[in-house]
């Protein structure tokens, strides 16, 4: 899952990225409010973390202006006021939840997974099937039949991404964009080697790879 921090302090940015990037989120971090409004409508993430008070646009004019676009993606707000009413202002721009600093890692985290987890948020499914092959999401769990199949965060991300398009054509680049972040170079044979590591572990037995290589485009998932 993808994840976009807008937050001006850069040690806070810092903590919060390095967390959710342990736990396996890709994340992208935005320092100011015109830039996160920018990387939120043109780039597609799972949940957008996005702080009050912020340099060129704050965080509550940023997630009307998100919310008038149609987006949809969870929004957490966070902020160093407490006041009951600046709490109902930020739900009533279109945020989903808010968070008062300080808070601790975990605390965002559990609201972060609950904000992931509201079925009527997301138009996005959490448990991804092609053929015997399994992905549950928030558990992060795979299995192929009956095994459960250790992965990488990343290998986790890129299979993710691949079944989300399972059956389609996809390129380096929008692989790059949405399993890396947005300082990854797609040129060099990273993703290759990413792309080999899952077909050891999801082949099993099988000659023929799920993962097709499509020369000159990218790689396929195949249905089944
Ligand atoms: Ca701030």
């Amino acid at each position: 899952m993808r994840v976009l921090i807008v937050e001006d302090e850069k040690k806070m940015a810092g903590f919060i990225a390095r967390g959710l990037k342990e736990e396996g989120y890709v994340v992208d971090t935005a320092y100011d409010g015109e830039t996160g409004w920018e990387y939120a409508s043109t780039n597609d993430y799972d949940a957008i973390i996005l702080d009050w008070m912020l340099p060129k646009m704050n965080g509550l004019e940023v997630c009307t202006k998100l919310r008038k676009e149609g987006l949809r993606t969870p929004i957490m707000i966070l902020t160093a006021r407490d006041e009951v009413e600046d709490k109902i202002k930020g739900l009533n721009q279109g945020a989903d939840d808010y968070l008062t600093k300080p808070f601790s890692f975990d605390e965002l985290l559990a609201r972060l997974r609950a904000l992931l987890r509201r079925p009527q948020e997301l138009a996005k499914e959490k448990i991804l099937i092609s053929g015997n092959l399994k992905m549950d999401l928030l558990a992060r769990r795979v299995t192929v039949g009956q095994e459960e199949i250790p992965l990488s965060q990343k290998e986790f991300s890129l299979l993710e991404y691949l079944m989300r398009h399972k059956g389609e054509v996809v390129n380096r680049i929008q692989i790059a964009e949405h399993v890396w972040d947005l300082h990854f170079d797609p040129m060099t044979n990273t993703i290759d080697v990413y792309i080999n590591f899952l077909r050891k572990k999801i082949d099993g037995a099988h000659s023929k790879s799920r993962i097709e290589t499509v020369r000159g485009h990218g790689y396929r998932l195949l249905e089944s």
